[in-house]
């Protein structure tokens, strides 16, 4: 049943919070997951053994002259790392929107570990996925508790370890006021190379059975990027993840590459198969090799 009980006032709240951070999914995913009102509640809890997610058949529409994704269908395996990549605007950030039931299919399901998302309890659901956003929020507050925000209760010894898992340690080390350092809006901005590594200890923290990383689009300096890389593979040891990427080299080591184009899935398969493919990803590939730049970013259509 369906239950809407929340004051006004706390609308109007969501509405601002919303308004001010479209761009940020992991805090509106947040937000949405402390009201329980707003989504049908079972009391059936979502029971992640394996961590596997089957994407079955897909169809999602916002409106219904224009389906936003059709028969998508693809398999991540207990641990295994999928990447999506494909053209602006091909569905890629709508996949990760229906995983954490932001919106419900149209057509299909996904299920994890046997169980249709739309059976669980939300939660559940968002307790058990740990998001990456292209952009975070950094509060008012140290650098250290900022990281500390992705689970609460941990121990100073647990925050620290997930800066050095996330290979924040030498960056934190060179700040002013070390981990004390205030950051957020009225203190020192982050780059997006380390607002998303923050991003990451906290996921790190959380420890989340399954990992959704959506890969910034802004180019980041080499270095960068191979801190973001070597952090990424520390959390999807023995995690599940599905990575929405930019950059080849986000994907060459993925187990399965998902190549999407206007809604649908072109190809799918690892980086040498589908080169031996000769199709869509070989021609991304090809494009970016010509360009001679570690750093191209997958779909330069993109903002
Ligand atoms: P990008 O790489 O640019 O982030 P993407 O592959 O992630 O693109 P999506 O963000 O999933 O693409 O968008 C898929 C399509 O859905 C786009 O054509 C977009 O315009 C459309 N879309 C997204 N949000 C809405 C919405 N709230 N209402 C209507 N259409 C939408």
């Amino acid at each position: 049943t369906m239950q809407i009980f929340m004051p006004l006032n706390f609308l109007g709240f969501v509405y601002r919070e919303i308004r001010s951070s479209l761009a940020n999914i992991e805090n509106l995913f947040n937000l949405l997951a402390k009201q329980s009102a707003i989504i049908t509640t079972t009391s059936n809890k979502l029971s992640v053994t394996e961590g596997k997610i089957e994407f079955k058949q897909l169809g999602f529409y916002y409106r219904a002259d224009r389906a936003i994704l059709q028969d998508v269908s693809f398999v991540i395996e207990p641990g295994q790392k999928v990447a999506v990549v494909g053209e602006s605007g091909a569905g890629k950030s709508t996949l990760v929107k229906l995983l954490f039931r932001f919106y419900d299919v149209s057509q299909g399901e996904i299920l994890i570990d046997g169980q249709d998302i739309r059976s669980v309890d939300p939660h559940s659901l968002r307790r058990a996925i740990g998001i990456v956003p292209q952009d975070t929020v950094l509060f008012n507050d140290s650098i250290f508790e900022n990281i500390r925000y992705g689970r609460p209760e941990a121990s100073d010894s647990e925050v620290q370890q997930a800066i050095e898992l996330a290979h924040l340690n030498d960056f934190i080390q060179s700040l002013p006021d070390g981990h004390n350092t205030q950051v957020g809006e009225r203190g020192l901005k982050l780059s997006g190379g380390e607002k998303q590594r923050v991003a990451i200890a906290r996921t790190i923290l959380k420890r989340p059975p399954i990992m959704v990383f959506d890969e910034a689009t802004s180019s980041l300096d080499s270095q960068s990027e191979q801190a973001i890389l070597n952090a990424l593979r520390e959390i999807a040891q023995g995690h599940t993840s599905l990575v929405i990427a930019h950059r080849l080299s986000t994907v060459v080591d993925a187990d399965k590459i998902v190549v999407m184009g206007q809604g649908r899935i072109l190809e799918q398969g690892t980086h040498s198969q589908l080169l031996a493919l000769n199709g869509a990803y070989a021609a991304l590939w090809h494009t970016q090799q010509r360009s001679h730049s570690q750093n191209t970013v997958l779909d330069n259509t993109h903002g």
